[in-house]
């Protein structure tokens, strides 16, 4: 998709403070460290909108970025980071599972899973969480460069598998490094 504009609009700590321009939004979760800055800044063109490798865990804050003044893309809390083991449903405060539940605007959810690992119990657990919602799900296997083209298909089986991914949620490759796969998300973006 040609990038025409993408702006920064806050980070929401409160409902009252989403926007209310009633433009579709698109939530993007993920381990700490799977790549979601980097994700986001290759999906929208920019260098460095979005923080790569901020401090987990510190931020509860729903980050809205406008894309061509049409469509919001949602940066959400990185989970896992705990050195306590927690539940998803517990790192995140209320505002954020109010928000996957409630609002209206939300069309899908993007979760990312690092493409060299078996998803971690925490990304079963959240895409789970998602399906008990009821909200589609486009899982994005991230850092795709880092292993050879011809394990990418055994590495997304696994994932499918381990998460239990529902055969309408695609499974896409992603590399922030090389481009692999932007388009791909842009067009399930645009169509869905
Ligand atoms: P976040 O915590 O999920 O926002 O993750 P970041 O975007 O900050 O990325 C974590 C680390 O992984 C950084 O060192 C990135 O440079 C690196 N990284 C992210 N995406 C990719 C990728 O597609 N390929 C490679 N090789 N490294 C990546």
């Amino acid at each position: 998709m040609k990038i025409t504009s993408a702006e920064f609009i806050t980070s929401a700590v409160a409902a009252n403070q989403y926007p209310t321009d009633g433009l579709p939004e698109i939530a993007l979760v993920g381990r700490s460290n799977v790549g979601k800055s980097s994700l986001l800044n290759k999906m929208m063109n920019r260098k460095a909108l979005a923080r790569t490798s901020s401090k987990p865990g510190k931020t509860q804050t729903l980050n809205y970025f406008l894309v061509n003044k049409s469509i919001y893309l949602v940066d959400f809390p990185g989970y896992g980071y705990a050195k306590v083991a927690k539940s998803i449903k517990e790192t995140w405060g209320k505002m954020i599972q109010t928000y996957l539940a409630k609002r209206e605007e939300l069309r899908f959810m993007v979760q990312l899973v690092d493409i060299r690992h078996a998803p971690s119990k925490d990304d079963v657990a959240m895409y789970a969480w998602s399906k008990e919602i009821g909200i589609p799900v486009v899982v994005v296997a991230t850092k795709a460069d880092k292993i050879a083209r011809g394990r990418w298909q055994q590495h997304t089986k696994i994932i499918r598998e381990t998460m239990n991914v529902r055969g309408g949620d695609p499974i896409l490759v992603f590399s922030s490094e090389t481009g692999q796969g932007r388009d791909e998300l842009w067009q399930e973006i645009i169509n869905r």
